[in-house]
């Protein structure tokens, strides 16, 4: 008996509306079948043979309500009818002598048309109940929050919750460095506001997912050692419209009385997406809920207390550019795939917890597992584990760690992207053309530092850092931006005798800066004439029939002077590589192995001697 009344998926403690609702729902329920079960020996008969039964004297008694009538025959038995209540049928039962009853309309199972009227709304009031218990299971539980739609889903972790430090936090340096600033406050504000520094209010880690952004954010939180909470962006959208705005109140009403402390909102992108690009004019509910959240991040003040917000996103690029200006998430820190040393640091933590054997050796496994992100690498561990108990081992051996990666790499797990060695060393030469000759020119950028770890989109950078802001360029440099923007392509071809899809951007830029050499700087043959501005300033009179200041023939001469320009560049970068065959392979294939190299590395490796003062000239 008791166990028919157990519900294990609801809650059980508490009376409150749910429940109410719920035993409503019962008694109808009930209703109904009482109600039916009761019908069911009727039997209904027609009424013409109703009329002949009258006449034949079986019928003792009738009700009548409208135009349905039961009742019973002498023998006992019951039966119902519909009936046209005329003056024949009235005085055919006067005649019988049978025992008559009538009923006033409507009378008959109020209680069921109750229960239908009441029906839609019950059921409406479930579905949203359940709505709002869905994945949000965090804190309480209590299923009195049907009238609880505008209290934010955050969940709270208290400081002694937070074990994780730092420390438990492998590689991503730069964003550690970045945070320490951010855990100082959070220790002594006090310090920072006597020093009259600028308070920090909101950081916005970007990378791809499984990277370790939450877990950067916890650590932070365990640094300090305050309060954290955690929400997700798609937690504030709601169908209603304004629910996602007192869920951001809520939100920072309550982090304020925890302060100082953190908000770590995941999926920024969900509610912070440009403004007004949605089909029909925009979605006011999200607009809403966002101008919300920046009006509180604009309202934190000393006396409301120090809460800083950490926001993490793969979409950088999507965000309102309101979210992004200074006293907002004015802080971007990057948090990239991991590169060989920072992977075999991640397995260094994980395997913290699990029993190894002397077969295995982490740097190897770090090589093996190129574009796999932190997730990734605590998810192969797992992996392995299961894999080597399966076989009743006594610790894990590196079969499992390759079996693992098999599976994951074959099934599909990983969102993320998979290469080949082919493709890796493919993007080890492309990049490492563009950087090779970005080194060898003398009127190019210092090089910074080359990577093959993919970042977004891209499988491979290769950056270069300008000594002081340029107003003005050279024509030498801009020819050695071209050639070291078709670095890529030049080393594909030259090493594979094959392109890829990748040197797409490479070309753009290149094509671009020959453009402008053209028609704005007057840096070819045409001579130094301004063939770009007619389109720019259709006021000046110029003659607009096709929007250009010059004509088709001058047209094609462009054409065949940016293409001149580009080809020089083509044959020069490609005589500097052949020249320096050994140094790109040498660069190549250490930076296979490397994953990233810093310009000072490089200079080693090449016995390049670095120019310090070539901008200065
Ligand atoms: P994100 O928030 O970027 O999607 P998470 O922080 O949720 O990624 O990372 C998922 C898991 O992957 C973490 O709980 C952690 O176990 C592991 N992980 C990711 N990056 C690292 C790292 N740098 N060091 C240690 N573990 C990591
Ligand atoms: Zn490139």
């Amino acid at each position: 008996m008791s166990k028919k009344f157990k519900r294990p998926t609801l809650p059980t403690k508490g009376p409150n509306a749910v429940w109410v609702l719920l035993f409503f729902l019962g008694l109808g329920v009930a209703y109904l079948f009482w109600y039916n079960s009761i019908n069911r020996d009727i039997e209904h008969v027609s009424y013409s043979k109703l009329l002949d039964q009258v006449a034949q004297d079986q019928i003792k008694s009738i009700a009548v309500q409208d135009y349905t009538a039961q009742g019973k025959y002498r023998d006992g038995r019951v039966f119902s009818a519909s009936v046209a209540p005329t003056e024949r049928f009235w005085s055919a039962l006067f005649d019988h002598k049978v025992d008559i009853e009538i009923f006033p309309p409507e009378k008959q199972s109020w209680g069921s048309m109750l229960f239908l009227a009441l029906f839609p709304l019950i059921l409406l009031m479930l579905f949203f109940y359940f709505r709002q218990n869905q994945g949000g299971g965090g804190g309480g539980g209590g299923a009195g929050k049907i009238f609880n739609v505008g209290k934010s889903k955050a969940k709270l972790f208290a400081a002694n919750q937070i074990s994780v430090t730092f420390k438990d936090v492998a590689g991503v340096q730069d964003a550690k460095e970045d945070l320490k600033e951010i855990v100082d406050f959070l220790k002594s504000p006090a310090k920072f506001e006597r020093l009259g520094a600028k308070i920090p209010r909101g950081v916005l880690l970007s990378g791809a997912p499984g990277n370790g952004k939450t877990l950067l954010a916890k650590a932070v939180a365990g640094e300090a050692n305050c309060p954290f909470f955690s929400i997700s962006g798609s937690d504030f959208v709601e169908v209603f419209v304004g629910v996602g705005a007192s869920r951001v109140r809520d939100l920072f009403a309550q982090a304020r009385r925890h302060a100082p402390c953190i908000v770590f909102i995941d999926e920024i992108d969900a509610v912070g997406r440009q403004r007004g690009i949605g089909l029909g004019g925009g979605n006011d509910e999200r607009e809403q809920t966002l101008n919300q959240l920046l009006a509180e991040m604009d309202g934190f003040s000393t006396e409301h207390g120090n809460v800083i917000v950490l926001a993490a996103t793969n979409r950088p690029d999507v965000l309102d550019k309101a979210l992004l200006r200074p006293g907002r998430f004015d802080r971007l820190i990057e948090v990239p795939y991991p590169d060989v040393a920072c992977r075999e640091e991640i397995l260094r933590v994980h395997v913290r917890s699990v029993k190894l054997g002397t077969s295995v050796d982490l740097s190897k496994i770090a090589r093996g597992t190129p574009g796999f992100s932190g997730a990734d690498l605590e998810n192969l561990i797992n992996e392995a584990a299961l894999l080597a108990s399966k076989s009743d081992c006594e610790a894990i051996e590196i079969i499992h760690f390759e079996s693992a990666r098999d599976k994951i790499l074959v099934g599909g797990e990983r969102k993320t992207l998979i290469f080949t060695e082919a493709e890796k060393a493919m993007t080890a030469y492309h990049e490492a053309g563009h950087s090779l000759l970005n080194l060898l020119l003398p009127a190019t950028d210092p090089f910074h530092k080359v990577t093959i770890v993919p970042r977004g989109r891209t499988l491979g950078v290769s950056w270069s850092l300008p000594e002081r802001d340029k107003t003005s360029q050279t024509k030498t440099e801009l020819t050695s931006r071209i050639i070291v923007a078709l670095g890529g392509l030049l080393a594909e071809k030259l090493v594979f005798n094959e392109q890829t899809t990748g040197v797409s951007n490479d070309l753009e830029k290149a094509s671009a800066i020959a453009r402008n050499m053209v028609k704005s700087f007057g840096m070819s043959p045409l001579g130094p004439i301004d063939y770009e501005t007619a389109s720019e300033h259709p006021y000046l009179g110029r003659d607009m029939q096709n929007g250009k200041s010059f004509s088709e023939k001058t047209s094609e001469r462009i054409d065949a002077e940016v293409e001149k320009i580009i080809n020089d560049c083509y044959n020069q970068g490609n005589k500097l590589l052949v020249e320096n065959r050994d140094k790109l392979n040498l660069f190549a294939q250490t930076l296979l192995e490397k994953e990233t190299l810093h310009a000072a590395e490089v200079y080693e490796l090449l016995g390049i001697t670095p120019r310090e003062t070539h901008n200065l000239q």
